[in-house]
């Protein structure tokens, strides 16, 4: 079975694979032959995730799934949030991001943070959502090479090691993606019985 991932982000793929396995074939936007960039307006996971999934549901009619996720810092009020990626400025890398993050947490004792995904998942013309959480602490510094956006000042709560020092493999026992996942996965397995 094919299922649209309204993406473009190669590392979600890759970790999405990952749990899926070949039970499900996942096809990226560039392999479904759609070329676009789907702007994420709105100030919740939830609504940007919609988005996503409705803007291809209505350019292919097919099912599809889209994530939102983003990393929530309890000292700075759930910051960045929905605006992770954006956070220090619109073409923001990743280690800008951090270097920002970094500056703002500077002689903060409460190092708290989780990051959530939303699943939003467009089914036969129905929506249905999925959260995952992982919980954790933000780092002094980073650490670390694999993974993506802020991995590397990451660590869930269970390990002593940050998300970048982790193999694909260790982060998905803890991985908010994961989780999420994993409840799409038993979603479908239960609607294609
Ligand atoms: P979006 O879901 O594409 O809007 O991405 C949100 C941003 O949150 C990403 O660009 C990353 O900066 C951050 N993010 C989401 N998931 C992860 C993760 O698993 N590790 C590190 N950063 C993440």
């Amino acid at each position: 079975m094919e299922l649209i991932f309204a993406t473009n982000n190669p590392n979600k793929v890759r970790e999405i694979r990952n749990v899926i396995g070949d039970k499900i074939h996942i096809l990226p936007l560039k392999e479904a032959g759609i070329i676009i960039e789907i702007p994420e307006p709105h100030d919740t996971l939830q609504d940007n995730a919609l988005e996503k999934a409705q803007t291809i549901s209505h350019l292919t009619g097919k099912n599809c799934f889209s994530e939102d996720s983003g990393l929530e810092v309890t000292a700075l009020g759930g910051a960045p949030g929905v605006k992770s990626a954006r956070f220090a400025g619109d073409k923001a890398t990743d280690r800008q991001n951090i270097e920002l993050l970094l500056e703002k947490m500077q002689g903060k004792a409460m190092r708290q943070a989780q990051f959530r995904t939303v699943i939003a998942l467009i089914w036969e013309h129905q929506t249905y959502y999925f959260e995952g959480i992982c919980t954790g602490r933000i780092t002094e510094r980073p650490t670390g090479e694999s993974g993506f956006g802020y991995d590397p000042i990451f660590i869930p709560d269970g390990s002593e090691h940050s998300f970048a020092e982790m193999t694909m493999e260790e982060k998905n026992k803890f991985s908010h993606r994961k989780k999420a996942t994993t409840q799409l996965i038993e979603f479908l397995k239960r609607k294609l019985k």
